[in-house]
């Protein structure tokens, strides 16, 4: 395995030593992202900051189940970023997957949730329905900065599954896997996954997406009559006449 370069301490010499530290990581890298509202949220005050209250409250209920290794480093505005440390790299890309699955069961229920429990009439509220989520997943080595109590990843894997954010995948809901990721895992069992190339400035990235089968969940519920009236209209809207 790998293990020397997770032992390589790169720095941390001199004055401060005991506060700041970088080291060389073998790490699973999750990004996990909503999206969906683009389209809909206006530049209405109260809209935008509803709308970054229920993205906030879906990307929560999304890695409270996280647990270690996966860990959490930080929100970026409507995505969370998450890494797993550990030596033996298909039992962490494994147990790195299947927590990324469960994302996408805990993102419908809290989806739900916060649709039935909505009154408020303005656009974020309205359009819940419209939100999807895609996770990003890919393995590789990070420069791990520890300052202070401050912990950040760096480099250019980091950088990459960042740069996968903006693709050609034709759908908003589904698990991206790199290639390193996908053959530490061994992908989802019993599922088939779709293999295509992302180019990006100096070459081609090979990647492998599972397209959500339930995306159905996040539907709004038949019984609201009101609110499946108005999808039905804006979604009338977005489809070009024959
Ligand atoms: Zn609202």
């Amino acid at each position: 395995m790998l293990a020397t370069a997770a032992a390589n301490k790169l720095a941390g010499g001199g004055r401060g030593a005991e506060t700041q530290m970088a080291e060389l990581k073998q790490a699973a890298l999750v990004l996990t992202d909503i999206s969906g509202y683009t389209r809909f949220i206006t530049m209405r005050a109260m809209s935008l900051l509803h709308a970054e209250q229920i993205i906030t409250d879906l990307l929560e209920a999304v890695v409270a189940s996280a647990e270690y290794p996966l860990t959490i480093s930080k929100f970026e505005g409507d995505a969370v970023f998450l890494y797993a440390f550990g030596d033996d790299q298909p039992a962490v890309a494994k147990d790195v997957l299947s927590q990324v699955v469960a994302f996408t069961t805990a993102f419908a229920s809290k989806q739900r949730e916060l649709i039935a429990a909505s009154e408020c009439p303005c656009d974020a509220h309205v359009h819940i329905a419209a939100l999807r989520l895609k996770s990003f997943l890919h393995f590789g080595e990070v420069v791990f900065k520890k300052i202070h109590q401050f912990e950040e990843l760096a480099g250019e894997e980091v950088i990459l599954i960042h740069r996968l954010l903006k693709n050609s995948v034709p759908s908003k809901e589904y698990i991206l896997l790199t290639e390193r990721f996908y053959q530490f895992s061994g992908g989802l069992a019993g599922q088939q996954a779709e293999q295509r190339r992302e180019q990006y400035g100096l070459g081609s990235v090979p990647i492998y997406v599972y397209y959500a089968a339930g995306s159905k969940l996040a539907e709004p519920p038949a019984a609201d009559s009101w609110r499946a009236e108005k999808q039905g209209f804006l979604s009338r809207l977005f489809t070009p006449s024959k």
